[in-house]
């Protein structure tokens, strides 16, 4: 019998507040233990927890952004259970009365855009970390009360990359969004692993089983590539599978059991009686609402219908928005977009990553941490030249003034030093010669050094072209325009 993998997963993402969630304390990574902490997060018997307000409408707005409804009640329950690391003994959630409820994401995966329904986005708080010595353990509590939502899905995900991609998606749009820095290294993003088992072409669900607590997007995806064949080999050999929890163990590359249901905590929610619910007014809303961004994929597929912008290109734009906010006022200058997308993927993104301390600041590579992508709009913000010597480069270009070769100087000059390109095609002598009298001199003097390339080429060997072509250029320091050398060579031939 042929199984299909169903997931859901329930991601949190900490909020980029400044404070936390009911109390003053800085929302902030890498203090010193225990600094960032009152009587409030430290849970002391008496205090009386205060919402941050920022934390309630970053979730609302979380909930606009992934195209859920925003219920006019929410609650704020308590969710009993002892660690060491939530001196409360509860945390904080919303249970049955969530701030956003039925939304979507879509995303692209294999050529074509899917959708994973999203059951509801709630607002809790983060809790304690504990890290253990070699004879002890320490508890740091100021990541305790740090605002937190978690983003539940419904069963619609269908296998390890569709997971990830999900998951990408789900970070750019917050981060894009400014609800969350998204850095996975901080811990700001993570994620529980819902994944079962079912035979192809049915439709009731198999046993859940919960891998806990993942806090990278390559560790889900190698939990779900070994989870997923475990559970249809215990399937196949005649076992049955009974819902649990299993942790990730990242350097074995295994999944083991940590709790069945039958020992699942009862968690005996109630609503907690220190706090109002939230119910939203019309003006409250608004101003969220006003706060909403294009979502990622949105302005990939605008780029590409608007500006005729290969995919590729637009797919660089979507993951960067900074670059994407400089591109378009000067694409919508330009005739020739494509053009302008080509000069600031490959020319201006490869400048700035050179630059950088870190490449990765770009946004450009692949698994950066999150933060960085946003991190680039200063350095976009820094440049020396303005946008319009830009479009004054390519139209120098374009108008076949400059090579291709002399506008990459002008470009690495302009960006150091802020020129005009104009200025530097002057100083630096760099303006094409199109003039047919003075590269025919330059043809000429060509033939004349190299008979041998010349007799191949006047055999009928193409590669003695380039050659020929290519000492012309040096012959002409990079200035002689490359058609016109071309059609005089072969014009030359012909005589
Ligand atoms: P719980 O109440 O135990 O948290 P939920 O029904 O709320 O369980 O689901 C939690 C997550 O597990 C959701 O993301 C949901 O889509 C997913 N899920 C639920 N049932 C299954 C299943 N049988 N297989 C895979 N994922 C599931
Ligand atoms: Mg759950
Ligand atoms: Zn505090």
């Amino acid at each position: 019998m042929e199984y299909e993998a169903v997931i859901g997963l329930e991601t949190h993402v900490q909020l980029k507040t400044k404070s936390k969630m009911w109390c003053g304390c800085a929302n902030a990574f890498g203090s010193d233990p225990n600094t960032n902490v009152c009587p409030v997060c430290l849970g002391l018997p008496g205090v009386l927890p205060v919402p941050n307000e920022e934390a309630l409408r970053l979730t609302v707005l979380t909930g606009y952004l992934l195209n859920c409804e925003i219920p006019r009640f929410a609650k704020f329950d308590r969710k009993s259970y002892f660690y060491p690391d939530m001196p409360k003994n509860y945390q904080i959630t919303q249970y049955d009365k969530p701030s956003t409820a039925n939304g979507f994401v879509d995303f692209e995966f294999n050529g074509s855009i899917h959708r994973v329904r999203i059951t509801r986005a709630h607002l809790e708080e983060d809790v304690g970390k504990s890290t253990h010595f070699d004879r002890n353990s320490g508890v740091d509590f100021n990541r305790a009360g740090v605002p937190l939502l978690e983003i539940v899905s419904e069963p619609d995900i269908t296998g390890p990359e569709m997971a990830c991609e999900y998951l990408n998606a789900l970070k750019e749009i917050l981060l894009q969004g400014g609800i969350s820095d998204c850095d996975m290294e901080k811990g700001m993003v993570r994620c529980d692993v819902n994944v079962s088992v079912r035979p192809v072409g049915t439709t009731s669900l198999g046993a859940k089983i919960e891998i806990k607590n993942m806090n990278s997007f390559s560790g889900v995806r190698r939990a779900l590539e070994y989870e997923i064949p475990r559970q249809i080999a215990v399937l196949q050999s005649g076992g049955r599978l009974i819902q649990s929890t299993r942790r990730w163990d990242d350097v074995a590359g295994i999944t083991e059991q940590m709790r069945t249901k039958e020992n699942a905590h009862d968690y005996r929610y109630f609503p907690d009686p220190d706090l109002m619910p939230s119910v939203p007014t019309d003006e409250w809303l608004a101003a969220v609402q006003a706060r909403v961004v294009e979502l990622p994929l949105a302005r990939k597929q605008r780029l590409i219908r608007d500006y005729q912008l290969p995919a590729v290109d637009a797919e660089v734009f979507k993951s960067n928005l900074p670059l994407a906010n400089y591109f378009e006022p000067v694409a919508r200058q330009s005739k020739n977009p494509k053009l302008v997308a080509n000069w600031v993927i490959n020319n201006l993104l490869s400048k700035l990553s050179e630059t950088a301390i870190r490449p990765e600041e770009t946004g450009l590579l692949e698994g950066a941490p999150a933060t960085t992508p946003l991190k680039g709009a200063d350095a976009l913000a820094d440049l020396k030249f303005q946008p319009q010597a830009l479009l004054q480069l390519l139209a120098l270009l374009e108008s076949k003034t400059i090579s291709n070769s002399a506008a990459q100087v002008v470009f690495a000059e302009m960006f150091d030093t802020g020129k005009n390109p104009a200025a530097i095609v002057q100083e630096k002598g760099l303006a094409q010669v199109s003039d047919t009298g003075a590269i025919e001199r330059f043809c000429d003097d060509v033939i004349a050094a190299n008979p041998g390339p010349w007799a191949d080429f006047q055999s009928g060997k193409s590669a003695a072209l380039n050659f020929l072509k290519g000492q012309v250029m040096k012959l002409s320091k990079g200035k002689a325009n490359p058609a016109v050398v071309g059609v005089i060579l072969e014009a030359k031939l012909k005589a």
